[in-house]
């Protein structure tokens, strides 16, 4: 079978010169007759992997040498336990609430935290726009945001000054699809499986200031930062092979001009889909203009007849997939159809979804 363009939201397309490389170096990695799976962490043939790794990291988003790099498991969603566990001292957080993922890490810091202020949250509107918050400040120990909604397809297109205050954010679905100030930011963290790699690593940049050894006694090993920072990620075995993905992911994004390049890749393909949207008379997108993902791109049929409409999206979900267009359904609780296009989605994908949509408007207008 030929391959498809996939447009899942995560775990999403690889680049195909990446998978290229696994399959090359599978049975025998760099000439030590072993598969990455099947390396000890600690050898002298893994040790270049996950440091190379973490330096490319750092070149890429430019992380400053005050910041750590932890590559985590559990995903982003044990984030939203960690980062209170380990920021809490006054007991007091604040919030932006502008989707599924946000909602997901205000309930989670709510098990940890005396005080959870939904500062601001779009909630109003269906969480299609981003609030308009320039300013946050307040006695918190941390403002959380979410900067790409993939859900609902929005992104921050501004940061909040938040004074002194440690700003968090969840960068899941945004990684290094634009340059981003890692220097305004006290913390970062993705699960790695939308931009970066295979599913099973979160990485975690966090301002070695907020790297706390005198935590309660009562949060585990495991979920404390310390433990990790101090030992390299190596405190107990890291996801290998998927460091290694990540890895050869990143030195692609480098030969493709890094984040300026995937900047301008990103741009022109969500911009070339938008005004096809913004064009048409069939579909339309559902998200506020100054408040568009560039990752996940929500859109619904202009048809209002709530029958039509749900016969009409599962017809495209099932002809798209039959013409190489894979994972197009929309969100359960969004409706409608969802393309993700991250970096490794190619403009030929793009158009090849476009090309698709036009023949269905023909075809069921
Ligand atoms: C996918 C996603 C998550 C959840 O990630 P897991 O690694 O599955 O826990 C959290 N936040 C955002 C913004 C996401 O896109």
């Amino acid at each position: 079978m030929a391959r498809v363009y996939n447009f899942s939201a995560g775990p999403s397309t690889l680049p195909e010169s990446v998978l290229e490389i696994c399959a090359k170096e599978m049975m025998d990695c760099h000439g030590t007759g072993q598969s990455v799976m099947e390396m000890s962490h600690r050898s002298k043939a893994y040790e270049p992997i996950i440091e190379g790794c973490e330096a490319k990291i750092r070149e890429l988003m430019q992380i400053p040498d005050n910041y750590k790099v932890l590559f985590l498991q559990g995903g982003a969603s044990l984030q939203f336990a960690m980062i209170p566990l380990n920021l809490k001292q006054k007991g007091k957080v604040a919030f932006v609430d502008t989707g599924v993922w946000a909602k997901k890490a205000i309930d989670e810091a709510k098990r940890f935290m005396d005080v959870v202020d939904v500062v601001a949250s779009s909630r109003d509107k269906g969480c299609n726009y981003i609030p308009h918050i320039p300013e946050i400040k307040g006695d918190y120990d941390y403002v959380h945001i979410t900067i790409n909604n993939t859900i609902v397809g929005t992104k921050w297109g501004y940061l909040p000054d938040t004074g002194d205050v440690p700003l968090v954010a969840d960068i899941s679905s945004s990684i290094l699809s634009e340059p981003l100030d890692v220097s305004r930011f006290g913390l970062l963290y993705a699960g790695a499986q939308k931009n970066l790699a295979p599913a099973g690593v979160t990485l975690v940049i966090i301002r070695e200031d907020l790297i706390r050894e005198d935590l309660p006694n009562t949060v585990p090993t495991m979920l404390r930062y310390d433990t990790h920072a101090n030992e390299g990620s190596m405190f107990n075995t890291p996801p290998t092979y998927t460091i290694y993905v990540m890895g050869l992911v990143l030195d692609w994004i480098k030969a493709n001009g890094g984040a300026e390049g995937m900047a301008k890749r990103n741009y022109e393909k969500a911009n070339l889909f938008y005004d096809h949207l913004e064009k048409s008379s069939f579909y339309r997108p559902t998200t506020a203009l100054d408040s568009r993902s560039i990752m996940n791109i929500p859109f619904v049929f202009t048809e209002e007849d709530a029958e039509k409409v749900a016969a009409m999206n599962k017809k495209f979900v099932k002809e798209a997939a039959a013409a190489g267009l894979v994972n197009l359904a929309g969100h359960r609780l969004v409706g409608g159809m969802r393309a993700s296009m991250y970096n490794a989605m190619s403009l030929e994908g793009v158009k090849a979804l476009i090309a698709f949509m036009d023949k269905f408007e023909a075809e069921n207008k």
